[in-house]
């Protein structure tokens, strides 16, 4: 029999479930879909066949074992379940893997007690992401799982990046450091920009800006991160869709103190009612443009401080590579907000970086350059691919133990 090449890709988020079936012989998608609003009553999967339609349905899931269980079913009815022979592996995407995990892990007991004990920096994710393999497991055990960690690019970050500058013994003693998160998108955009430039990853600096609801930036030196904005957890960094990013960590102390909030309103608060949607009632970058071309004076602020916080990290990262062959534009506002682009780069010519009006306002399409032809440093945009990562990643780990 020939060796199975068909990989499905798991990723499950707080209260969602997204899943990929790929066919690696040439990266093509057999299945597509997702369970959104898990342990609500009105749960809703969309499931997509390739070629063969769209199946929708709405009704309450509980939690991520049933979410499972309910798109085996719809892949089953499609004649791709998950007792496929066909089937080589399922990769998980894993949020938080530490300090440990440094690359793509083929699941066991030990994987899972250690991304157990990690639930701590993790609270919203891990434990939905091991739900997600355990129900796996127990549905094909002879399959191999993989974890595929949201943090393992940037686990070669330098101390100097990767250390808050607070007792050593505190820090090491409750794990506190910066990990940095959407390591799979700043993987593969990096290297994808390389490709675009003709290079090898090894032989450029890529600065990437991942900015989708989620947003975080990195500088990816020869094909190895050196920092990233993200830190002990995703709120640190780039301004988000409801996240705070960057602030000064008294202000928690005074919320406190003076605002009589308790520890729980202040992590809702900057987690989920700060960012763009706290500064103007909204999260969504179409939205905010579209108030902005009506003269909303708060929606243009808000645009305004979100892209004072992108320069400030291009200019830094710059700062940490010394010399920068790309910035590379991607996830939802990145790929698709060109205002956004030209914002973020407007008045960097010193550093040469510059965005071309007319290929900037290129919709859609791959990979493709909006910097003039002349420009010293290139501005990329590269739609981010997390489930064709997290596939490859999965069937080169499998590959190589078969
Ligand atoms: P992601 O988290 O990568 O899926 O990105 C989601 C975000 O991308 C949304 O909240 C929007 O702010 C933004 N987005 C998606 N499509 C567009 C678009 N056509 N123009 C501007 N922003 C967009």
């Amino acid at each position: 029999m020939t060796s199975p090449t068909r990989v499905l890709v798991f990723n499950s988020g707080s209260s969602s479930l997204k899943y990929q079936l790929l066919d690696m012989r040439d990266s093509s998608r057999l299945a597509v879909g997702l369970v959104e609003r898990i342990g609500e009553q009105t749960s809703r999967v969309e499931h997509t066949r390739t070629g063969g339609g769209n199946r929708e349905r709405t009704g309450p899931i509980a939690d991520h074992d049933a979410a499972l269980k309910a798109v085996a079913e719809e892949l089953a009815r499609d004649g791709l379940g998950l007792d496929s022979p066909e089937l080589a592996a399922i990769g998980h995407r894993v949020v938080h893997g530490g300090m440990f995990f440094t690359e793509p892990t083929v699941v066991d007991d030990e994987v899972l007690t250690e991304i157990e004990r990690l639930i701590p920096v993790a609270p919203l994710h891990n434990p939905a992401n091991l739900t997600g393999i355990r129900t796996a497991r127990a549905l094909r055990p002879d399959l191999p799982q993989v974890a595929v960690f949201d943090t393992a690019f940037h686990t070669t970050m330098p101390e100097p990046a990767a250390r808050y500058a607070i007792d050593p013994k505190i820090a090491d003693r409750h794990r506190i450091r910066r990990y940095g998160f959407h390591g799979t998108s700043h993987a593969y955009v990096s290297r994808r920009t390389a490709r675009l430039l003709g290079k090898d990853p090894s032989e450029v600096n890529v600065i990437v800006l991942h900015l989708g609801n989620g947003a975080s930036a990195s500088a990816v030196e020869k094909g190895r991160c050196v920092d990233t904005s993200m830190g002990l957890t995703p709120l640190e960094g780039l301004v988000m869709g409801t996240r705070s990013g960057d602030l000064d960590p008294a202000v928690i102390f005074h919320l406190a103190r003076v605002g009589d909030m308790s520890m729980d309103e202040i992590d809702t608060l900057l987690n989920k009612r700060s960012g763009l949607f706290g500064l103007c009632g909204d999260n969504d970058m179409r939205e905010i443009r579209r108030r902005i071309d009506e003269g909303d004076e708060e929606a243009a602020l808000a645009f305004d401080i979100y892209i004072h916080r992108i320069k400030k990290y291009i200019g830094a990262y710059y700062a940490v590579l010394g010399t920068v062959d790309a910035v590379a534009f991607t996830a939802g506002v990145g790929e698709n907000a060109a205002p956004v682009r030209e914002a973020a780069v407007a008045g960097l010519e010193g550093m040469g970086l510059a965005v071309d009006p007319e290929r900037n306002a290129v919709r859609g399409g791959g990979p493709r350059l909006i910097s003039p032809e002349s420009a010293r440093v290139a501005v990329a945009v590269v739609p981010t691919d997390e489930e064709l990562e997290i596939a490859t990643q999965t069937y080169a780990l499998v590959g190589k133990n078969n």
